[in-house]
């Protein structure tokens, strides 16, 4: 009996030994199971928000020779920015302007952008003889070619054009391009009043049309009749001229070029020319809608509707407009294919830009394309 007892007990023991054993194992396999199935969501959900590759494309530098220059009066308006917009001293700002070598990869590298296209900020509108615009813009390109020579991995280059001159500037748009493989060229808004809707001024689209590059239409402060009838007010002069340029005026400028280039037919006579303009489509995108309703084709008598020149003509970039509502709208209006990251360095930040990017609620193939998939199509990078 007592022997009976003892058996049992012993089988007793070593059954729970086993189950013991069993049951870490078991614990230890499924917690294994769970831990990896953990990290491969956790890593799947990094990849979705993974970009192979930032191309910038709004970015912009100044010369010594522009400072003193033709852009001496763009000076005041830009401390103005430094200061109150942007939180940093004037002269930050203006050695972030001049530095196109170095100190501007390590910024860039530190934000994480691989490549800017570089454009020059405005000024070569206010040369009023022809020749000389030329002579200035010649330079000007000369030094942006040596620029992107130093870094070509890092940098590429829109051409400024002498827009008062248009055979001069067809001509200087076709040099650049072939010569250096610059992308393009940028134009700062109106020439001394006079916009691009007028016929004056296609040679530059025919040329660009021919050569396959986009023009990128860059914001400019309105003629000063129209800052004096619009932006003036019972308010100080420093609101003034911040609502003639960056805080209203620049966008609202560069929305009503774009519609008169359109009304004007420019883009039937040369359909397959293709504009860029940024800060998320100047407004557009939040009128697209309305203009479409009220300029039937049978009222504009263009070959299009007039929703059809946006989408088929036009490219928008970010330009430091890191804001979620008006980026919604320019995606649902337009779409992720002609949408192109930008940051609008130095007068905004590259690493805001990009967080911006990266938190973009759109797919990772749309952030992509976003990124620098569109960028390198539309440039041919
Ligand atoms: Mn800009």
């Amino acid at each position: 009996m007592c022997s009976f007892y003892l058996r049992l007990e012993r089988s007793l023991y070593w059954k729970q030994i086993c189950c013991t054993i069993v049951a870490g194992y078991l614990s230890r396999l499924i917690s294994n199971i769970i831990r990896e199935a953990i990290n491969s969501i956790i890593s799947e959900l990094a990849d979705l928000n993974r970009i192979t590759k930032i191309i910038s494309l709004e970015e912009h530098f100044a010369t010594k020779e522009l400072m003193e220059g033709p852009g001496r009066n763009t000076r005041g308006p830009m401390e103005t920015v430094a200061k109150f917009s942007l939180g940093v001293d004037p002269e930050t700002l203006m050695q972030r302007l001049l530095d196109v070598g170095a100190s501007r990869v390590a910024e860039m590298d530190s934000a994480g952008i691989d490549v800017q296209v570089l454009s020059l900020i405005r000024g070569i509108e206010s040369i009023e003889d022809k020749i000389e615009a030329l002579k200035f813009a010649r330079t000007s390109n000369d030094f942006l070619a040596d620029a992107v020579r130093q870094f070509p991995n890092r940098f590429a280059g829109f051409a400024i054009l002498p827009v008062s001159a248009p055979e001069s500037a067809a001509d200087e748009l076709e040099r650049t391009v072939k010569e250096y493989g610059f992308k393009g060229a940028i134009i700062h808004g109106h020439s001394r009043g006079r916009y691009l809707d007028d016929s004056y001024f296609w040679p530059i689209f025919q040329r660009a049309q021919e050569l396959g590059v986009p023009l990128y239409l860059h914001p400019a402060a309105p003629p000063e009749p129209v800052i004096r009838a619009s932006y003036s007010g019972n308010f100080p002069q420093e609101i003034t001229g911040l609502m003639a340029t960056a805080g209203w005026g620049w966008h609202i400028e560069t929305a009503i070029h774009v519609l008169r280039i359109i009304f004007s037919g420019a883009l039937d006579r040369y359909p397959r020319l293709q504009l860029v303009i940024g800060h998320l489509g100047e407004g557009l995108p939040f009128m697209l809608p309305r203009i479409e309703r009220m300029f039937p084709a049978k009222l504009t008598k263009l070959n299009r509707p007039i929703g059809a020149y946006f989408r088929e003509n036009i490219h928008y970039t970010l330009s430091g407009f890191n804001f979620i509502q008006p980026f919604m709208d320019l995606l649902l209006q337009i779409g992720a294919e002609r949408i192109m990251f930008s940051a609008d360095y130095p007068y905004s930040s590259m690493r805001e830009a990009r967080d911006f990017l990266v938190n973009l609620p759109v797919s990772p193939h749309d952030r992509e394309r976003i990124a620098h998939s569109n960028a390198e199509k539309l440039f041919r990078l």
